[in-house]
């Protein structure tokens, strides 16, 4: 059980955590460029006496997806440094390679591992008097970005958390891995953190989000669901031009290969074993009226109820692009800019949470278990934890809001955050307790 002395130290806390979240509100920083982000975690991390690991230690560089070119993260890395980023550290990142994870090893026992998303949203935040974030001085000042989302609260939890949990050391018999992904916008980041060993030998694994279904201050849900598989594609066509008028038989004609592949990718067969999606959500092509259209690109996602629906899709998908690709004779390049597996909580963990959740005061509606519908790649984690015999759950912390995710007039209660440290404390200390 928690005593009097942490709850007391973590009341203490709630003014730095919305320090915390408002400095990372004020410095959004999207997909593979959070390195004023993580390099202000990092120091903290290494401040309160973890171990730290950064850089290719967390990153698979061939996993990454939907990596920004060399000249924007370089932009990038000098802004960061600008706005109070540690070079050092920053250096670590080149190439995009943000995030960090932490260890804090007390004794023998089981590894319990902790995940927070840190990415911005790439929009532009709203500059209206109504919006708290402005009107009160901690709004973007990163043109394109804002943390629309709720990730800079999910950020100053987790060092709300990591300076907790430096300090009950000797409560505690196991190791604490906190990680802190980078990139979950497009799903791009667990699947390299992954690929780097980041969730080896996780045998607990425990991930959240503010909001979503809970939607107000009070509501908690202890497990999430459903989660679905998706997978993010650029496809590319390179066709010859031509002159439209004297020689069109000279050309090879990329617009329309972009055209049939994306018919025919939304008629691909549904599948026998559960729900599936693609959706070609942007095309573009061509160069002018009186030119045979020499390149085109459609970005196009597909999604499934489980992984090995979602992977039919993409499997199909390649196909048909191949396939268009041939009947106009183009060449056609496909990319994987973002992706991760199905998720389904583990219920064992899930009673767990309830268990916590309904001792605290601060809950007030309590619902064990939700359907997500949508797509996380907190469950990539999730999933390949639990294949290694692991368990894991993803819960929703309800906090009133400003306007929906996503949305540039999105803010949050920040009462969620002093809440929200204490609902992971609680678990760790549930898993980890060496006094039983
Ligand atoms: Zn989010």
């Amino acid at each position: 059980m928690l005593n009097k002395e942490i709850l007391e130290k973590i009341k203490k806390l709630e003014p730095k955590l919305v320090e915390y979240r408002r400095d990372f509100h004020t410095y959004p920083e999207p997909a593979w460029k959070e390195f004023r982000t993580t390099s202000i975690i990092a120091e903290k991390l290494l401040e309160l006496g973890y171990s730290v690991k950064m850089g290719h230690e967390v990153i698979k560089e061939s996993e990454m997806m939907g990596v920004p070119g060399a000249a924007e993260l370089e932009k990038h890395m000098v802004q960061a440094i600008g706005q109070g980023a540690n070079h050092k550290l920053v250096e670590k990142m080149a190439g995009g390679l943000t995030g960090a994870v932490a260890e804090l090893h007390c004794g023998d026992g089981p590894t319990i591992a902790l995940r927070f998303d840190i990415d911005s949203n790439d929009i532009e935040e709203s500059k209206e008097e109504s919006h708290r974030p402005y009107r009160e001085g901690f709004s973007s000042k990163n043109s394109k970005a804002m943390h629309a989302c709720g990730h800079d609260g999910h950020a100053a939890i987790g060092l709300g958390i990591a300076e907790i949990l430096a300090g009950m050391k000797d409560q505690l018999k196991g190791t604490i891995r906190l990680i802190f992904q980078p990139g979950e916008e497009g799903v791009r980041g667990a699947r390299a953190m992954v690929a780097a060993g980041v969730a080896d030998g996780v045998d607990y694994i425990i991930g959240g989000h503010i909001g979503f279904k809970a939607a107000h201050t009070g509501d908690f849900i202890c497990g999430t669901g459903k989660f679905l598989a998706t997978t993010k594609l650029d496809a590319t066509f390179k066709g010859v031009p031509a002159h439209a008028g004297a020689a069109p038989q000279e050309g090879k004609n990329a617009l329309l290969a972009a055209a049939a592949a994306s018919l025919n990718l939304h008629a691909i067969s549904r599948h026998g074993d559960g729900a599936s999606r693609i959706n070609v959500g942007v095309m573009e092509a061509g160069q002018g009226r009186n030119i045979l259209p020499p390149n085109a690109t459609i970005k196009l996602e597909t999604r499934g109820e489980n992984s090995e629906i979602d992977e039919y899709m993409v499997k199909e998908s390649k196909r048909v692009i191949e396939a268009a690709a041939k009947m106009y004779d183009v060449d056609y390049h496909i990319e994987t800019v973002g992706g991760t597996k199905s998720g389904e909580s583990s219920m064992e963990m899930v009673r767990m949470l309830k268990g916590i959740a309904e001792s605290m005061p601060q809950f007030t509606n309590v619902t064990e278990y939700t359907n997500f519908g949508a797509a996380e790649d907190y469950s990539h984690f999730m999933s390949v934890v639990q294949e290694n015999g692991g368990l894991g759950t993803y819960y929703m912390l309800g906090a009133d809001r400003a306007a929906g995710h996503h949305d540039d007039h999105f803010d949050f209660d920040e009462s969620v955050l002093a809440t929200g440290v204490e609902v992971n404390i609680r678990a760790v200390l549930n898993i980890l307790s060496n006094n039983e």
